[in-house]
């Protein structure tokens, strides 16, 4: 049975889909920059939850929104439009800003192993299906018109809120909406803006020249290709307050019931402990890890060894650490590749259902490399190897290479600091007989592709 974390029940809760195919919508990049390994992390996330349904057998329709319009700088409806401010900065038109950096994005994600979802919408591609809906919304009278623009109406909509479980108090506070005093509450948003003359990307409405707000692009898209109810409706954690709550009161507003049943939130990527961010040079991308002669691959292994609803932490000593374990798990994969032995169908059996238990235990990929790692220790067999082929429709790490290393005569290792750090640290806890201590850091270092051999004089610290 998969269970899934419900943020709007805070819940695990047992996955039943509404149709035949599971129905998913994840908020997409906006491409007016390259993506960042933070934003990366998020799509490895909504990519292990599409692998993780397929493992159990279940269709897929999902969708991923482009935008390419509408994301202002703020979420609080000030400031510019992204894409309009990269026009401006970089001397071209945002269209081909949106071409350059949707390009980029998609070769990134396939350099990660991360499936196209079925369905891509571009946000440009549908303005008049976003006008339609913000019609049908003053219709119903949740939206009205100002000088600026059409705000949806907050004070229609008692539920607002429920995601975040922040009071509206909070959310204005943490938004830092505008001050307009044309707006019947401070935290109504935008639906449509009426543009400037000097605003580049602009279409007609019925209220004049103008573009669509960014939440109604997910709302709109998300009706259009999966229909009223759709199972699960991914984003990254910031997308609670405000964007995920904005379309929460459209599109409930709209039908009049629920609209999602299962909202799934990845959490941050932190940078050094701290905030990635342009000002702090720490927003790194793929082709910048490459050129530290990072394979992406290894990327992945190190997203795949957090949760997904865990903050993780990037150092480049950590990105070491896991290029040395995924390389070393290729290593030993490699000697049940070239294995002619068989393995007992109960022992292949066991790792079977451990693995299952673990993806579907809120898709638990930490959990479920541990038991690829205690498979791999057993003898080179071919069985294994199979085995560890179908975990790989999970795990996505293109285990169907593994290649066994040559064994040079112990190779000096560079050992990151990090590592020398915690094999210290169990030195100490093993000469104080905190022997329970001294057992999980051993664990800890074994997760991260290490041993420490001890003798009288010391500990040395080897590979794998
Ligand atoms: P954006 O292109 O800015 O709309 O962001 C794309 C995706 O990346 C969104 O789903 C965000 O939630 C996510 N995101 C942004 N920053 C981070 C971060 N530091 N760690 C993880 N995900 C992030
Ligand atoms: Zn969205």
């Amino acid at each position: 049975m998969l269970k899934i974390f419900n943020t709007l029940s805070r819940e695990k809760e047992e996955f039943k889909p509404v149709g035949k195919a599971v129905t998913m919508y994840s908020c997409g990049p906006t491409v007016y920059n390259y993506a960042h390994i933070g934003n990366l992390r998020t799509y490895v996330f909504m990519d292990e939850v599409r692998r993780v349904l397929k493992y159990n057998g279940y269709k897929l329709k999902g969708v991923m929104n482009i935008t390419d319009v509408g994301h202002l700088l703020s979420d609080g409806d000030e400031g510019e439009d992204k894409m309009q401010k990269a026009s401006r900065e970089q001397k071209k038109t945002p269209w081909e800003i949106a071409e350059y950096y949707t390009s980029v994005f998609f070769e990134d994600i396939a350099q990660l192993n991360i499936g196209k979802p079925e369905i891509i919408a571009k946000a440009t591609d549908h303005i008049d299906d976003m006008i339609k809906y913000v019609e049908a919304l003053i219709e119903k009278g949740y939206a009205y018109e100002t000088s600026d623009g059409i705000y949806f109406d907050i004070g229609k909509f008692p539920d607002y809120g429920k995601l975040s479980r922040l009071s509206l108090d909070d959310q204005i506070a943490g938004a830092r909406v505008e001050v307009n005093s044309e707006k019947r509450h401070p935290a109504d948003f935008a639906l449509w803006k009426k543009a400037a003359p000097e605003h580049i990307m602009q279409w007609e409405s019925p209220w004049g020249m103008g573009f669509p707000g960014w939440h109604i692009e997910c709302s709109t898209m998300s009706r259009k290709y999966l229909g009223s109810l759709i199972d699960i409706h991914s984003g990254g954690v910031d997308h609670i307050p405000v964007h995920h709550e904005n379309e929460i009161a459209q599109s409930e507003a709209l039908e009049g019931a629920k609209t999602v049943n299962t909202w799934m939130h990845g959490e941050f990527m932190l940078v050094n402990g701290g905030k990635m961010s342009k000002s702090l040079g720490n927003t790194y991308t793929i082709a910048q890890l490459k050129e530290k002669g990072f394979d992406p691959l290894s990327f992945r292994y190190f997203c795949l060894n957090t949760h997904y609803r865990k903050k993780l932490n990037f150092t480049f000593e950590s990105l070491e650490a896991s290029q040395t374990a995924y390389r070393r798990l290729l290593s030993l994969l490699g000697a049940h590749k070239k294995s002619t032995q068989n393995t007992d169908t109960s022992v292949l059996d066991k790792y079977k259902a451990e693995f299952l238990e673990a993806i579907n235990d809120d898709i638990n990929l930490p959990l479920a490399m541990g038991v690829l790692w205690t498979m791999v220790k057993e003898k080179p067999s071919k069985d294994i190897f199979a085995l560890a082929l179908e975990f790989d429709k999970v795990f996505g790490l293109n285990l169907k290479d593994a290649k066994e290393e040559e064994k040079k005569d112990e190779p000096a290792i560079e050992v990151p600091e990090d590592i020398k750090a915690i094999a210290e640290e169990r030195w100490e806890a093993r000469k104080n007989k905190d022997w329970a201590k001294s057992d999980e850091l051993r664990a800890v270092l074994a997760q991260k592709g290490y041993v420490v051999v001890d003798s009288k004089e010391g500990y040395t610290i080897k590979l794998g």
